[in-house]
C-alpha cells in the first residue's frame, strides 16, 4: 500500500483540543505525523479544536505550545505562527462552517433537529428499556418547524444532523489496518445549537480546506470515519488517507487517561525530570520497532531524524501499546549519560531551582560546584529530578547537614571510632585530591581496623552527605574541600 495515495503534496495536521494538561496521546501523535512528514518533504500543522465550549481552558492551548516545542516536535503553520490558512483555532472559524451545512440542508443530506435534552434522553432510556437499538429516531425529520413545534419535546434552537442512509458504505482503508469496517453511525449532529459546528463537522471542513492529505490521528476516531468519508463524499471533497494509531495502555490494558494516570500529562514528564530526546525516543518505540544494527541486533536508542528516515506505515503496530515506565527511565538514563556535562548540568538547574537547591541566580562558584557534582552523577540518575537529593548537600552549611533516618539507623557501633580515624588521617593527607584522599581512608580504615570498605565508608559517606547514597565519596570529599569534609566528620562524631 502507498504511503502517500494522494499526488499533493503532504500536509499532515494534529488537532488537539484545550480542555485541560495537554495529553501524552497529544506528543504521540505529533511524533508519528511529524516523524512522516518530514520524511515527505510535507508541511505539518497545530489547529486547535476547541468548539467544545463546555471543556474550554483556557490556559491549556499555551500548555500545548510549550510542551510540543519542549519535545522538539514543531509545526510549520499554527495559532501563534499562522500561515496561509489561518486562522488555526476552530472557534476563528466559525463562518467557514456554515455554507458547508446550508449545502447539506440544500440538498437534503442533513436536517433540522428541535428535540429538547429532556426527549433525547427519555428516547434513549425507552430504547435502552426496550432493548432495541440506540439512535435517533428522526421525529424531526422532514418536519417544517412549524409542524414540529405541535409535538412535545421541543425546543426553540434547533440542532442539524446528517441524513445516515441505511444503506451506507462503511468500509475504509487504513494505512495501518487495511480494510475497516466500522458500525452504522446514529444521525450525527454537525451543527449545535449554540451556532458552533462538531468536531465531525469541523474537522472534514477544516481538513479539507487546509489542504490536509493524510489524517493521523487515535484509534479512538475509527468509528467516527466513515462518517468524515460520508460527508467528504457529499460535499465533493477528496477524502485524506487515514491513519489511526493504537491507543496507549495502562498496564493493565485501560486507556490511559489523566484522572487514572499522572504519566498521562505531558507536564508530569517535566516534573518528573525526563528528557525530552528519551519521551520521543520512548513514544515512538511504543508503535514502532527498534532499529537493527549491521549484526542484525535491535537498537532501542534512536533520534527523531532516525525515526523519520526510515518511518513506513507498514511497520507501525496497530496493537495497542503499554506504556512501560521502565523502559522509560531507562531510555532517559542513556539519554542522560550521552549529554555533555555542561548541557546537563543547564537542564538540572530548574530542578534544583524549584526544589531550593540552589537560587534562581546561582554564583559562579555555585555553577562551578555544580558541574563538578554533575559530572560525579551523570552515571548514577535515571531521572532530573533525583538530582536535588544528591546534589543539595553541597549547598549546604557544614551545621546544616540533615542526617537521614535510614543513614543514621545503619551506623554501626563502632561508627564513632570508624569517623575518628577517618578524621586523624584525612588531617595527614598532604594534596585534597580524590586519590589521595582515598588511599589514606583505606590504609587508616581497611587496612589499619581491618574493616570491609562498605563499613569503613558508610559513617564517611553519612557525615559528608547525611544520606545512605551520595556522589562517589572521595571525589565528594575533593569538592567540598578539606575544611568542610573535616566539620562534618567531627560533627557527625558529635552526635554519636
Ligand atoms: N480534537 C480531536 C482530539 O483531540 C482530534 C481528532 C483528530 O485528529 O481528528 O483528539
Amino acid at each position: 500500500m502507498s504511503d502517500t495515495p494522494s499526488s499533493r503534496p503532504v500536509r499532515t495536521r494534529v488537532a488537539p483540543s484545550p480542555t485541560g494538561d495537554p495529553h501524552v496521546g497529544t506528543a504521540y501523535m505529533s511524533l508519528f505525523n511529524l516523524g512522516f512528514t518530514r520524511q515527505q518533504g510535507g508541511q505539518f500543522v497545530l489547529r486547535i479544536e476547541d468548539t467544545d465550549r463546555a471543556r474550554f481552558r483556557e490556559d491549556s492551548e499555551q500548555q500545548v505550545f510549550d510542551t510540543l516545542r519542549w519535545l522538539g516536535l514543531t509545526w510549520d503553520e499554527g495559532p501563534d505562527i499562522g500561515g496561509p490558512y489561518a486562522p488555526y483555532r476552530q472557534s476563528e472559524r466559525l463562518e467557514t462552517y456554515q455554507p458547508y451545512v446550508d449545502r447539506l440542508l440544500a440538498e437534503g443530506k442533513a436536517y433540522h433537529c428541535w428535540c429538547s435534552t429532556e426527549r433525547l434522553k427519555d428516547m434513549r432510556d425507552e430504547q435502552q428499556r426496550r432493548k432495541l437499538p440506540t439512535g435517533y429516531d428522526r421525529l424531526c425529520h422532514g418536519k417544517t418547524r412549524e409542524e414540529r413545534a405541535e409535538l412535545p419535546g421541543f425546543t426553540e434552537t434547533p440542532v442539524v444532523r446528517m441524513l445516515i442512509p441505511d444503506d451506507v458504505e462503511l468500509t475504509f482503508t487504513d494505512l495501518i489496518r487495511g480494510q475497516v469496517s466500522a458500525p452504522r453511525p446514529d444521525d450525527q449532529v454537525i451543527l449545535k445549537a449554540d451556532g458552533f459546528p462538531t468536531y465531525h463537522l469541523a474537522v472534514v471542513v477544516d481538513d479539507h480546506e487546509m489542504g490536509i492529505t493524510h489524517v493521523v490521528r487515535g484509534e479512538e476516531w475509527i468509528s467516527s470515519t466513515p462518517k468524515h468519508v460520508l460527508l467528504h463524499r457529499w460535499l465533493g471533497l477528496e477524502a485524506p488517507a487515514f491513519a489511526h494509531m493504537p491507543l496507549l495502555r495502562n498496564t493493565d490494558k485501560s486507556k490511559i487517561s489523566k484522572r487514572k494516570n499522572p504519566a498521562a500529562r505531558l507536564t508530569w514528564f517535566q516534573e518528573q525530570g525526563y528528557l525530552p530526546e528519551a519521551l520521543v525516543n520512548f513514544l515512538a518505540l511504543l508503535a514502532y520497532p527498534p532499529v537493527q544494527d549491521e549484526e542484525g541486533n535491535d537498537v532501542e536508542v534512536f533520534d527523531f531524524d532516525d525515526f523519520s528516515a526510515r518511518f513506513a506505515w507498514s511497520k507501525v503496530n496497530p496493537v495497542g501499546p503499554i506504556f512501560d515506565l521502565k523502559k522509560l527511565e531507562w531510555l532517559n538514563g542513556v539519554y542522560i549519560r550521552k549529554l555533555t556535562v555542561e548541557d546537563l548540568a543547564a537542564r538540572l538547574l530548574p530542578h534544583l531551582r524549584s526544589a531550593g537547591v540552589l537560587p534562581d541566580a546561582p554564583s559562579p562558584e555555585q555553577m562551578a560546584t555544580l558541574r563538578a557534582v554533575t559530572e560525579l552523577i551523570q552515571t548514577r540518575m535515571a531521572m532530573l529530578s533525583e538530582a536535588a537529593a544528591l546534589v543539595g548537600p553541597f549547598y549546604v552549611a557544614d551545621d546544616a547537614v540533615e542526617v537521614a533516618d535510614d543513614a543514621r539507623a545503619q551506623l554501626k557501633d563502632d561508627a564513632g571510632e570508624v569517623l575518628e580515624a577517618g578524621t586523624k588521617a584525612l588531617e595527614a593527607v598532604g594534596e585534597w585530591k580524590a586519590a589521595d584522599l582515598e588511599a589514606a581512608l583505606r590504609a587508616a580504615l581497611v587496612d589499619g581496623l581491618g574493616l570491609k570498605p562498605k563499613f569503613a565508608f558508610g559513617p564517611l559517606r553519612t557525615a559528608v552527605s547525611g544520606q545512605r547514597i551520595s556522589p562517589p565519596l572521595f571525589e565528594s570529599m575533593e569538592i567540598l574541600g578539606r575544611e568542610s569534609t573535616l566539620a562534618r566528620l567531627r560533627r557527625l562524631r558529635a552526635t554519636l
